[in-house]
């Protein structure tokens, strides 16, 4: 018989089932909730205390070859900040100190994920899974120009199978291809054929999409579309939207594709948010992660060797493209965002008004695309900037003066609640990976349990959870790691 512990008088936050901030009890028995019970073999008090599942990252970067490659890049952190690209121990004790218990990787090439998933191994607390880069494999490839939707369909699940994958994923459709035949980091139409292959980039995001969804696969395609960064992408941004035809699709870090502008002179640069969202909310298939940035050093990696390229030739600083000879393509290099500088504070004005403007939050989950816009330790923070206005009005006042003036954030006052904070980091990305076991606190969910001190300062409630629960057992406290048992892999039948 399991131990069966009640967690009594807890302000509950459970968006999936309808309960915001009611006070309740919760039974857990074993690594399950479970209906209330006659009697607990150890009773818990939750007075004053606030419930969420555990968070969920549905898009990160946390192992693999360009996230060891990225390690070996980085300089020293400030003293007392994690290193930007943390050892796999780091990344797990963070992350479960964090209050998070489920993490994805979002770019491993097949050829790489057996190294992926042996150090994922030892990823402490965490269920993880990792999506695979199967578009740039020369046989699928192939396959997307000219095979049946069924030999299509076999194609992807063969690599997902091998490659022990929760979901597939596409960085910059045919960006490699091209990268290798000589093209460098300039804007790309979407229906240019790749090189030596009749097929376009809008043609393997379709057809992509529709072999996930004939495999019905958890997770929908997850996106990374063309022209990363670039201004002016925000045109072949919508044309990727438009590109699914109503079938489901995940729109990664949707910050860094979404810019006005269109020259070599970045005053013409800025927000290209408001004919994006305005297509994302009239479309329920779609969903996306914003990858916001925040100010600081970091380390941008990538499986788009075209748009590492790219920026580092327009930051002068070093990079890797290893990834390269595994049939893939990628691109680590180190990367700081200062508010001062009018490109950094576009990016961090364009995610926030992604967040504030898109109407469903069901369908946004909350990233920095870690480590690309932010270290995942800063996600406390980005959660203030989304809940209490007059502290993202602090922060806005610091910008470059022209982002200041010209951004439609100035007049954005919408503040996210608890409730849907917890469901843009547990609610809506467990439903939308395909965790019904997650992402809630109902009967039959795993008991992942995040208990916070509430506090009108956000940043400080989330970046230290008072007790964190993985599968029932008590994992951290006050920012110390108690268990350091690592989780499941999530692979996809
Ligand atoms: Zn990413």
């Amino acid at each position: 018989m399991s131990h069966t512990v009640v967690f009594r008088r807890g302000r509950i936050h459970d968006p999936a089932n309808g309960i915001d901030g009611a006070i309740g009890d919760l039974w857990v028995r074993g690594d399950r909730i479970v209906e209330p019970q006659s009697q607990a073999d150890v009773a818990v008090d939750l007075d004053g205390l606030v419930v969420m599942p555990g968070g969920i990252d549905l898009h990160s970067h946390v192992a693999g070859p360009k996230v060891a490659v990225g390690r070996r890049m980085q300089r020293p952190s400030p003293a007392g900040s994690p290193a930007a690209v943390p050892t796999i121990h780091a990344t797990g004790s963070l992350y479960a100190a964090l209050g998070y218990t489920t993490v994805f990787d979002a770019a491993i090439t097949p050829a790489a994920a057996r190294l992926a998933h042996q150090e994922l191994a030892e990823l402490p607390v965490l269920d993880r899974g990792i999506y695979v880069l199967a578009a740039d494999d020369e046989e699928v490839v192939r396959s997307l120009a000219g095979g049946s939707a069924e030999a299509r369909a076999r194609m992807v699940a063969d690599r997902v199978h091998a490659s022990r994958a929760w979901g597939v994923k596409v960085a910059n459709p045919g960006g490699n291809r091209f990268w290798k035949a000589g093209r460098r980091g300039d804007h790309r139409d979407l229906d240019e054929p790749l090189p030596g292959v009749p097929l376009s980039g809008r043609e393997m995001l379709a057809r992509l999409a529709a072999a996930v969804d004939d495999l019905k696969l958890p997770h929908r395609l997850h996106v990374h579309t063309i022209n990363l960064g670039l201004p002016g992408n925000w045109r072949t941004t919508l044309e990727t939207m438009q590109a699914f035809d109503g079938l489901p699709a995940h729109l990664a870090h949707i910050q860094f594709h979404s810019y006005l502008g269109g020259d070599a002179d970045e005053t013409t640069f800025g927000s290209g948010v408001e004919p994006l969202v305005s297509w994302f909310n009239e479309h329920p298939e779609l969903s996306l992660d914003v990858g916001q940035v925040l100010f600081g050093g970091t380390m941008a990696m990538t499986g788009d060797a075209l748009a590492a390229e790219h920026l580092a030739s327009v930051t002068g600083m070093p990079w890797s493209a290893h990834d390269g000879y595994l049939e893939g393509g990628c691109g680590v290099l180190p990367v700081t965002y200062r508010e001062k500088s009018l490109i950094h504070a576009w990016q961090w004005a364009v995610g926030l008004e992604w967040f504030l403007s898109a109407a469903d939050p069901w369908r946004v989950v909350l990233s920095t695309d870690h480590p690309n816009g932010a270290h995942f330790t800063a996600y406390p923070t980005l959660m203030r900037l989304l809940g209490d206005e007059a502290f993202r009005r602090e922060a806005f006042a610091r910008l470059h003066p022209v982002v200041q003036r010209k951004s439609p954030l100035a007049s954005l006052t919408r503040e996210y609640s608890l409730n849907e904070l917890a469901i843009i980091t547990r609610a809506a990305p467990a439903r939308l990976a395909g965790l019904p076991h997650k992402g809630h606190l109902g009967v039959g969910a795993d008991a992942d349990l995040t208990i916070y001190r509430p506090s009108a300062d956000l940043s400080q409630m989330f970046a230290m959870p008072a007790r964190v629960y993985k599968a029932g057992v008590l994992v951290a406290e006050d920012g110390h790691l108690r268990d350091h048992t690592p989780g499941a892999a999530l692979v996809a039948r």
